[in-house]
């Protein structure tokens, strides 16, 4: 068997092209331009390629970016007093505060400190009840959300399916598994003590890989026909120093097994910052009594 290759790049362009549609209509017919706002501490640099990367596609898609870089020594609470203005600002519909933050800053408190309704990567306490208790308008993280658009390009309704979701973070693994399992798949979540997770594997019809361990899942644990999300990125070194991107699962061998994998790159990552966008745009018209626009 040779699975379809998940091309998420695609996916979300065309996602992209929806959401910069509507938010020139949403322009055209209110004078609303959705703002998002992303906040940076400190120097890394891979935090620095992601926000750039935000920032671009916030502008890209018709939306007022606003970067917010502060110095790496930042006191918390002045983290958090930036936070409290943008939840003032009108023209601030969604807040991110990038991550990692430095290791002096608690980020539980300054992800408590953003307004839930701004709070575009679904990680306020309130928004994680919203998601857990199914209300309709949580703010749902970005990546979770990826990966449910690709099932459900892939796959259509997921009902009665088994899934597995390798891996428990409060960013990736618990999001999926429940979405998942508002999705009416019978979800089983596997983590570091996990026992026999080659079986669990071999009995998904749907298995999502969040760990962040290149190529841990080979071809012989996924189940023939199965639909494989590789959340993973792990930059790996070859021997004459070259380096390069690879997922948790080994693609050359899941793509022998699987119906369908998604690559990495080019998979799950480009979802990410589609979503971040919808969430944007989201979070703009419920801000302004409006219904969400059908993307
Ligand atoms: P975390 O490190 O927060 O979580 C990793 C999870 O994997 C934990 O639940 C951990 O278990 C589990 N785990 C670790 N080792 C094993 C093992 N040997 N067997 C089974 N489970 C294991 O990572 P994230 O969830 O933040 O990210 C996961 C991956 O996804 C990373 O590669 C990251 O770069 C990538 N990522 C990609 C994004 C994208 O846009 N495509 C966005 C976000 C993340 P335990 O809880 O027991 O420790």
């Amino acid at each position: 068997m040779t699975a379809t290759i998940i091309d998420g790049k695609a996916t979300a362009a065309t996602v992209r092209a929806g959401i910069a549609d509507a938010v020139a209509a949403l322009g055209a017919a209110h004078g609303l331009a959705p703002g998002l706002a992303v906040v940076l501490v400190g120097d890394d640099p891979a935090s620095q390629v992601y926000v750039r990367n935000k920032t671009k596609a916030t502008r890209d898609a018709g939306m007022t970016g606003f970067e917010h870089r502060l110095a790496a020594d930042t006191a918390e609470a002045d983290v958090i007093a930036l936070v409290s203005r943008l939840n003032a600002d009108p023209s601030v519909h969604g807040i991110l505060v990038q991550l990692p933050l430095p290791d002096h800053i608690d980020a539980s408190r300054v992800i408590a400190a953003i307004d839930p309704a701004k709070d575009v990567d679904g990680l306020h306490v309130v928004n994680v009840g919203r998601l857990l208790t199914g209300w309709d308008r949580a703010m749902v993280p970005c990546t979770p959300l990826g990966c449910m658009k690709l099932l459900a390009d892939q796959r259509g309704d997921l009902g009665g399916l088994n899934a597995t979701v390798v891996g428990r973070s409060n960013l990736v693994g618990k999001p999926v598994m429940l979405l998942l399992m508002q999705a009416n798949c019978t979800v089983t979540v596997a983590h570091s003590r996990t026992r026999d997770l080659a079986d669990i594997c071999r009995g998904a019809d749907v298995l999502v890989a969040a760990v962040g361990r290149p190529h841990m899942i080979p071809g012989d644990w996924i189940k023939p026909g199965a639909t494989v999300i590789d959340v993973g990125i792990n930059r790996v070194t070859a021997e004459d120093g070259t380096s390069r991107l690879v997922g948790d699962v080994v693609f050359d061998e899941a793509v022998e097994v699987a119906g369908a994998v998604t690559p990495v790159p080019g998979g799950v990552g480009p979802m990410t910052i589609a979503m971040l966008m919808r969430n944007t745009l989201a979070a703009a018209c419920r801000q302004h009594g409006l219904d969400d626009p059908a993307l």
